[in-house]
């Protein structure tokens, strides 16, 4: 569940930060831009192929395993992320973790002590919203409800899925606003 009033604090960071790295809301966000922006090294799974040969089942033969993780050094984050994945999936894992930056998560276990996942549901829900919103923020997602590009050029103009466009044009209402308004 997202806490009352989120959604305008996310905005508020979206508008931010896409102005601190000189975005449009109607440009593409390239993530490994905001990271260099946010001074967070990004790391692709790719790089330890050579140390780690296992790496290989989660790069080719199980990549829906693993998308990507903050590693914190104190409270330095690092993100590594599996750059086999398509660069729209990419787009995703990165403005999701980026996010997480952003909102200034702090590190959660991996695991807990007798080995299960440790989740947190909203704070894993509202780096998911936040990375949406990033990458397709409100007027961008209105603008494309009005017709302004199809979905398939929308996905290929901001550098994401056809499936995030469709989301954030249903999270944002833009569709229903559009059909109110006419
Ligand atoms: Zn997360």
């Amino acid at each position: 569940m997202l806490a009352r009033g989120f959604k305008a604090e996310a905005n508020r960071i979206v508008t931010e930060v896409r102005k601190e790295i000189g975005l449009s809301p109607f440009d593409a966000l390239d993530p490994h831009k905001l990271a260099l922006h946010l001074d967070i090294p990004i790391i692709g799974l790719s790089e330890f192929l050579n140390e780690a040969p296992a790496v290989h089942h989660l790069l080719y033969t199980e990549s829906t395993v693993f998308s990507a993780i903050t590693v914190f050094s104190g409270s330095r984050r690092t993100i590594v992320h599996n750059d086999a994945h398509v660069l729209s999936r990419q787009a995703s894992n990165l403005s999701h973790e980026l996010s997480h930056g952003l909102l200034l998560h702090p590190p959660t276990p991996a695991l807990d002590n007798i080995g299960c996942r440790h989740w947190n549901q909203d704070i894993e829900d509202e780096a998911t919203w936040l990375a949406g919103a990033l990458l397709i923020p409100e007027a961008t997602a209105l603008a494309i409800a009005k017709g302004k590009w199809s979905v398939s050029s929308a996905a290929l103009r901001f550098g994401v899925s056809c499936a995030m466009i469709r989301y954030r044009l249903n999270a944002t209402g833009a569709k229903k606003r559009i059909h109110r308004a006419s």
